[in-house]
């Protein structure tokens, strides 16, 4: 049985104070011990603090992005083992975002996959097809091409601790959603890319998440499909409501 995960990508939204306050509300109303895991993905300034905020709590917090390496002249950037020893336990990595303004590559991903493992951190590997891939009928190559590279030289039991997003660009904050029986057919292809790449029991034990659009109205719909096994959430996870909502419901 695979454990359902509601993750949050807040992007760049919400100062220090409106994030603390978030924590603040949602731990106050957080069942102690969840069956749904529960991640929120703050901007990086927020995670130290958001980390001391959430301890104790079924809360988790990861990072939207890393570098690859531990240390070195690239400006701007953070490392995993920074992320480790912020305690963050989780990352995202190639979101559609970072792919498309920050020249993030499937072979760049899969360095940080390495990364993340070699740091303890659960990479949440983001896959997702664009609206003219889909209408060419390129989907799933394209999404099994990008799970093939992620997943290189990772594994069989990294690879089953790991999360995968499928996340059809189309999808992201447009207010437009696959429909259930669509993503829960891409993420079936997903899972076989993965039984290819390693074997049945490491495809079984997965987890993948649909992202796009997701909100409490759509969310039970989604997860009552077989191969969708939680969400990765962008605008409905900025409000304590609404991702309390999106949690309870999964
Ligand atoms: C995302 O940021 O990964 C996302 C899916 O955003 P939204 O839920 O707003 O479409």
């Amino acid at each position: 049985m695979r454990k359902r995960i509601i993750a949050g990508n807040w992007k760049m939204y919400k100062k220090m104070g409106e994030a603390k306050a978030f924590i603040a509300e949602v731990k106050g109303r957080l069942p102690i011990t969840a069956k749904v895991e529960m991640v929120i993905c703050p901007p990086s300034p927020y995670l130290s603090e958001l980390v001391n905020e959430s301890e104790g709590t079924s809360l988790k917090i990861g990072a939207q992005t890393m570098h690859d390496v531990e240390e070195g002249a690239f400006t701007g950037e953070v490392s995993p083992s920074m992320l480790a020893d912020m305690n963050v336990e989780y990352v995202i990595l190639g979101h559609s975002e970072r792919r498309q303004y920050f020249n993030e590559t499937d072979e760049s991903v899969n360095k940080k996959v390495h990364a993340a493992f070699a740091h303890q951190l659960t990479p949440i590997v983001c896959v997702g097809e664009s609206l003219e891939e889909r209408e060419e009928g390129k989907t799933v190559e394209r999404v099994s091409s990008q799970v093939e590279k992620a997943f290189n030289g990772i594994s069989a039991d990294q690879a089953k601790a790991a999360i995968i997003a499928y996340e059809p660009i189309w999808a992201i904050g447009t207010g437009k959603t696959a429909t259930s029986e669509d993503a829960n057919e891409v993420c079936k292809e997903i899972r076989q890319e993965i039984s290819k790449l390693y074997d049945e029991s490491t495809a079984a034990a997965v987890r993948i998440q649909y992202g796009g659009s997701v909100k409490p109205e759509n969310i039970a719909e989604l997860l009552s499909m077989e191969h969708i096994d939680g969400a990765l959430v962008g605008g409905a996870s900025l409000v304590a409501d609404s991702f309390l909502k999106l949690v309870e419901l999964a």
